[in-house]
């Protein structure tokens, strides 16, 4: 390496130790692997940052690095690379800073017994369950408590022991000797895998463990206003945690199957009502479905196509909050075909007698709303 230890760390020529080590812990936390997965440079360039900060921090070395620069050094360095006596072997140094958690950025190996997976589940439900909540049944594969052993992992209760290693806390001590002093890291005790205990007559259904796959069938309260591709999360409801370890939690992804009457906008049910020809001339009043029953509404005469009426809180129960959205009633005219004879002669008279003045070629609003309802 012939790089300008100043610029691997980023110092100003002046800098001072509290600097540098300031500088060397900003790079040692940017190169952590869990920030830096796809960098596979990363442990090279901890590598130079690590022989920077060494030679910057000694007083001697520096001296030498200043005046000759890195080939001084070498040649003065008595053996080896430049600074770097204290650490042959680096890439344990460098497992030794980044499996622990001396940045507070996560330990890869939190102590204590393994907590339990968080499990998904999909459930499907129809769009007036959705609409106004549902108390159902899910069933889930997932890691339980043992039934033969009640989770204790030994056929004879009384037979568990502390684990001698760790004394029953779970986890044991360890310290590590870094550029920046000791660390003393807890990890999970090896032995006793972070329960604390020994068990001498383990269960043979769990062989110890404490837990089993079964079939659990769970009660999900999907609450009202719910959303297709929403999920419910049931704390604690997941796989159990090792011995003593916090259960997971259990995702239920919920799937909302769609109703063919109805499209769902939000919290709007936007539902497209059909009218022949001469209800929408001569005005009509229809039943209309909702997603709570039916619903007259009655239609003036002359009633245009694209025309919207609005059922106050006849929609989808807000999730959040009170109240409810609406239902957009959109009006389509339909226009007869496959006419016989006797019904074309009739509209050709009625087209005959019915001037311009009957028609309005551009009904207010008609085009707003039709765009309304394709974008919603
Ligand atoms: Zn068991
Ligand atoms: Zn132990």
């Amino acid at each position: 390496m012939s790089r300008d230890y100043y610029e691997v760390l980023g110092v100003p020529r002046d800098a001072d130790t509290q600097t540098i080590k300031k500088a060397y812990r900003r790079l040692a936390r940017e190169l952590h692997p869990d920030v830096n997965d796809h960098d596979p440079q990363a442990e090279e360039k901890f590598k130079e940052a690590t022989e920077a900060y060494e030679v910057l921090c000694d007083d001697d070395k520096r001296r030498i690095f200043d005046t000759y620069g890195v080939d001084g050094l070498r040649r003065g360095g008595g053996g080896g690379g430049a600074g770097f006596e204290g650490f042959n072997d680096l890439s344990d140094l460098f497992g030794t800073f980044f499996g622990g958690d001396i940045f507070g950025m996560g330990g890869r190996a939190p102590a204590g017994p393994p907590p339990g997976a968080d499990v998904a589940v999909e459930l499907v439900i129809d769009l007036k369950e959705a609409a106004f909540g549902v108390t159902t049944d899910v069933e889930v594969e997932l890691m339980d408590t043992c039934r033969e052993c009640g989770g204790a992992g030994s056929k004879d209760p009384s037979a568990i022991r502390r684990c001698v290693d760790c004394d029953g806390a779970g986890r044991r001590r360890s310290v590590r000797n870094t550029p920046f002093g000791q660390f003393v890291q807890m990890a999970p005790c090896p032995t006793c895998r972070g329960t604390g205990e020994t068990i001498t007559d383990p269960c043979p259904e769990c062989r110890g463990s404490g837990r089993a796959m079964r079939v659990k069938s769970l009660s999900v309260d999907v609450p009202a206003g719910i959303s297709d591709g929403q999920r419910i999360r049931l704390t604690g409801q997941g796989a159990v945690g090792g011995r003593g370890g916090r259960p997971g939690d259990l995702y239920v992804h919920v799937t909302v199957r769609p109703d063919p009457r109805f499209e769902r906008q939000g919290d709007d049910i936007v539902y497209i009502q059909p009218l022949t020809m001469v209800q929408a001339a001569l005005g009509a009043t229809v039943s209309i479905p909702t997603i709570d029953g039916e619903e007259e509404v009655e239609f003036r005469p002359g009633t245009q196509p694209g025309e919207t009426r609005v059922l106050r809180a006849r929609g989808i129960p807000h999730l959040r909050g009170r109240g409810r959205g609406d239902q957009r009633v959109v009006v389509n005219v339909m226009i007869p075909r496959n006419l016989n004879q006797k019904q074309e002669d009739l509209l050709r008279e009625l087209e005959e007698c019915c001037g311009a003045d009957h028609y309005d070629p551009k009904p207010e609003g008609v085009f707003h709303r039709l765009k309304n309802f394709f974008t919603g």
